[in-house]
């Protein structure tokens, strides 16, 4: 894997869980905020941590800012200063940067300063969890637009035992207007699965439509309130 040198700016938990996580897959990650107890509490779990305003373009100029490949703008609540700190990033042309919004203001404000990808970790984590939550017999569900999506379903009971051919998934697109993109059997995952392949009870299936045809695969749900 390529290694990426990463600036995460605003270590709320958005920022702690995006730097954290980028240095856990061996990343290397500065880690910037202007409270030092959050930096503080950062110490040893990313590559830099360092206590700064990145409003401030000498100091990001000094930490070396320049030099690295992406930034994640991660600041939320302080509107002004996710837009500012954006900015900036952009006027020092890093590569890519990505900024976090947590308003539909916040988030236009950022796409016409041209920053590279707009994130709204709130409403998409909210939205995926509804989907979650109401989508009937789905364990994990991917927002691809509002009302399309890629799903994780547990093989429904009518399919176990039998082949994708006769289970009618060898031409999933027509017959259910859905793509299976993989199986997913234990550890295993079997991607653009054969026709001939038989499914178990402990398959898992990778799901790209809309979600209307998800649902209709899936069946009513079984999880009920009270349980
Ligand atoms: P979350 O909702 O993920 O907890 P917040 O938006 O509340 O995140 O936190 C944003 C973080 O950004 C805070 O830790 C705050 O100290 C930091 N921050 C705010 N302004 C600046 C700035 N100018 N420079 C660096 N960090 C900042």
């Amino acid at each position: 894997m390529k290694i990426t040198q990463v600036a995460v700016i605003g270590l709320g938990r958005f920022g702690t869980t995006v730097a954290t996580t980028l240095y856990q897959m061996g990343h290397d990650v500065l880690a910037i905020d202007i409270n030092p107890d959050k930096v503080q509490e950062l110490a040893g779990q990313v590559t830099y941590a360092v206590a700064a305003d990145a409003t401030d373009e000498s100091s990001l100029k000094e930490l070396g800012i320049e030099k690295f490949e992406y930034a994640v703008v991660a600041i939320g609540s302080n509107t002004e200063a996710s837009i500012m700190v954006s900015v900036l990033l952009k006027s020092l042309n890093i590569g890519v940067v990505i900024a976090r919004a947590v308003s539909k203001l916040q988030g236009d404000t950022l796409e016409r300063i041209e920053v590279d990808k707009v994130v709204y970790p709130e409403s998409e984590r909210g939205r995926a969890l509804a989907h979650d939550l109401f989508l009937p017999g789905i364990q994990q569900y991917m927002e691809l637009t509002s009302t399309y999506g890629i799903s994780k379903i547990k093989v429904p009971a009518r399919f176990i035992s039998q082949t994708l051919k006769n289970s009618n998934f060898n031409n999933l697109r027509d017959r259910y207007g859905v793509a299976l993109i993989a199986i997913q059997r234990g550890e295993d995952i079997i991607l653009n699965p054969d026709e001939n392949q038989t499914l178990t009870s402990n398959d898992t299936l990778i799901i790209a439509g809309p979600d209307e045809k998800i649902s209709d695969i899936v069946g009513p749900t079984n999880i009920n309130p009270g349980e």
